[in-house]
């Protein structure tokens, strides 16, 4: 098939709001490939079988959002080791019939960090994790992947952070909730990943005193792109890394594999990106 009859999209329930047409739009203009990217909203009930039917529309592959991230790994064919391990997937590569399943969410927060923060390291010291649901996993095992050699989780609900260690195991020690600011004495990575801090949601309830000044600190939720958590880690001289290159960056192997370029993230996509942010929060 020719990359000018290629079909990929983004499968969600509902899909109205997703950013992914903006990227991957962006990226068939810029590369002129003449495929398309487009919105696929499937109802869960239908799930499986308008799913495995991408094929016969011509689908190269898809994206997945919620809530279909653990039925779309139960109705692929092949799986990549990461998302067996995450038990999601948010990408899928549609090739002579066979539906291939990976998690793209881990490589997307390290290319953010590795380009946003170039001097961090996994040597540099102990992670501190916030949140223990889907983005908190694929941080986490990427982490420990990469080589850090502790990450302390902490999660409201303290046995999502338990089943966390279970499931990933290697470096990754979950903690009590209430003991999240305490544990920032040696911390050289804060990472946010629960919906602490979004607009809409609760704030996050932090104290950043003790954590030293050379930490990074890293937010996943990027609306607001600047959240409370990284004004006053920027206030107090932290560097910091915003959201919204995670979303970009976890993109791009899957515009790789339909389209066969791997894609760039640059100023003018992150542009778009932030004005249609700052019109969905009205600005
Ligand atoms: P999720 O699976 O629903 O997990 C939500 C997490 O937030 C859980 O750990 C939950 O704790 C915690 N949480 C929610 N309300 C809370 C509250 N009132 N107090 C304390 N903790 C609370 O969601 P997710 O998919 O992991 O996503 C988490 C955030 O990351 C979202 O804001 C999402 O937009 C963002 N995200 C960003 C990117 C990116 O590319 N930048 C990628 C993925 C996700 P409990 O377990 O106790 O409920």
């Amino acid at each position: 098939m020719s990359a000018s009859e290629r079909r990929a999209g983004i499968i969600g329930w509902p899909v109205t709001h997703s950013r992914s047409p903006i990227m991957h739009g962006y990226w068939l203009r810029k590369y002129a490939i003449a495929g398309s990217y487009e919105r696929i909203p499937i109802a869960p009930e239908n799930f499986s079988i308008e799913f495995r039917a991408l094929h016969d529309h011509g689908f190269v592959g898809a994206n997945v959002t919620i809530p279909h991230k653990q039925a779309a790994m139960a109705c692929c064919d092949e799986l990549d080791p990461l998302a067996k391990r995450l038990g999601a997937v948010n990408t899928v590569v549609i090739k002579d019939g066979c539906f291939y399943g990976s998690n793209t969410d881990g490589f997307g927060f390290m290319e953010n960090l590795r380009l946003g923060v170039p001097d961090w390291k996994p040597q540099s010291g102990p992670a501190v994790i916030i949140g223990a649901g889907g983005a908190a996993r694929a941080v986490a095992a990427v982490l420990n992947d990469t080589g850090v050699k502790e990450i302390h989780l902490f999660n409201r609900t303290r046995a999502r952070a338990d089943q966390v260690a279970t499931d990933l195991g290697g470096a990754i020690i979950p903690g009590d909730w209430a003991r999240l600011n305490a544990s920032l004495g040696s911390c050289a990575l804060l990472v946010n990943c629960s919906s602490l801090g979004m607009t809409g949601q609760p704030p996050l309830e932090i104290s950043l005193q003790s954590l030293p000044l050379s930490a990074f600190v890293s937010d996943l939720v990027y609306t607001p792109l600047c959240t409370p958590l990284l004004a006053a880690a920027h206030a107090r001289g932290n560097p910091t890394i915003d959201g919204l290159g995670m979303l970009l960056h976890q993109a791009r192997p899957g515009f790789a594999a339909w389209f066969g370029i791997m894609p760039e993230v640059d100023d003018a996509l992150r542009n778009l990106l932030l004005a249609d942010i700052e019109k969905a929060e009205g600005r």
